[in-house]
């Protein structure tokens, strides 16, 4: 895994994230949250730190590595409610340090997507969100500008315009790198410092030997971080090892090795995700939904934090971990390991 971020914006980024962390009652939750997982608590008396929210599952890509543009996603195509989210955000404000309104789909084709973010912004929450870039046009560039979004991901995935049309099934290399340079240089006319701007590619073996181009790419198109990421292949049924890289470093460690299995993740003690048909789940690895444990339209949040399923779920992370359905695969938790 590879995240490069030039020093101002990793500055700037941290500043922004510090100045939501430290807002209303947020610092105060983070810490009871972080305190509850070391006592190993399955019903917490904090709120989630942070939360992933899915505008909309439908997408204009296809691309290969992606439950939902390889079709092994099924779930028909649903928006989120501007009044579904609105709710939630209302109901957590003065804990969430963190929103990121991306799962799966393309954040840009909820109409209400600006409008999400502004009603976070406005209550002085962190928010970002993941796209891939094919409908940053000139009123959407000038939307994110105006919205107050604190950082913006755009999955590139290749330096090369063949490579980008065999994973993505779509022809728009240099519309997509268009959109973005264009996206910087508006935001410098316009004289922001956000969002902060990350390309980035899902390493696979065939944009492998693309990565030094990519690097250059993305400094010739002027962006502040690249994220080079490792594929998740470990929920396709027949695992799709072929299309790993063959340098480890861009491997998830739970490929490389039968290793024992992870103890420790502090992820369910400070998050959960919401999906665009309303429905909860304890961490965005569980792509397919293996695990929901509630939903926003019948559940009040409160009831979905500190349900039977999410407590079970927490209490399977602290003592039998096989027992929950996607964790042995995770990466994510490695640094909790010695806890
Ligand atoms: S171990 Fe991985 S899959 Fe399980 S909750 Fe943590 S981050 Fe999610």
């Amino acid at each position: 895994m590879q995240r490069i971020l030039q020093k101002r914006y990793y500055i700037r980024k941290c500043l922004s994230f510090l100045k939501s962390l430290l807002a209303k009652k947020r610092l105060f939750n983070f810490i009871v949250c972080f305190v509850s997982f070391v006592l190993k608590k399955d019903k917490l008396t904090s709120y989630p730190s942070m939360i992933m929210i899915e505008p909309t599952n439908r997408c204009n890509f296809h691309c290969s590595l992606c439950a939902l543009g390889n079709g092994l996603d099924k779930r028909p195509a649903a928006e989120l409610p501007f009044e579904a989210y609105k709710k939630t955000i209302d109901e957590l404000s003065d804990y969430l340090s963190w929103v990121m309104l991306y799962i799966q789909g393309e954040p840009l084709l909820n109409k209400d997507i600006f409008k999400m973010v502004a009603y976070a912004k406005m209550r002085k929450i962190y928010v970002s969100f993941s796209t891939n870039g094919y409908l940053l046009d000139k009123e959407n560039i000038s939307q994110i500008l105006n919205s107050g979004l604190d950082h913006l991901t755009v999955s590139l995935d290749a330096a090369r315009a063949d490579t980008f049309k065999e994973y993505k099934k779509v022809d728009a290399f240099q519309k997509v790198v268009g959109n973005v340079k264009a996206l910087v240089a508006q935001r410098k006319k316009d004289r922001r410092l956000n969002p902060c701007i990350c390309l980035q590619m899902i390493a696979i073996k065939e944009n492998e030997g693309e990565i030094e181009d990519f690097l250059d790419l993305a400094s010739e198109v002027g962006v502040d971080e690249v994220f080079i990421k490792p594929a998740r292949i470990d929920f396709f049924p027949q695992k799709f090892t072929a299309s790993l890289p063959s340098d480890k470093k861009y491997i998830r460690p739970s490929y490389l090795e039968s290793r024992e299995a992870p103890r420790r993740c502090l992820k369910p003690w400070m998050s959960f995700v919401i999906n665009s048909a309303g429905v909860a789940a304890p961490c965005c690895e569980d792509v397919l939904l293996a695990y929901p444990i509630g939903n926003i339209f019948s559940d009040t949040i409160g009831a979905i934090w500190n349900g039977k399923r999410m407590q079970d779920f927490r209490y399977n992370l602290s003592h039998k971990i096989e027992n929950n359905p996607f964790c042995k695969d995770c990466s994510y938790n490695v640094f909790f390991r010695s806890l």
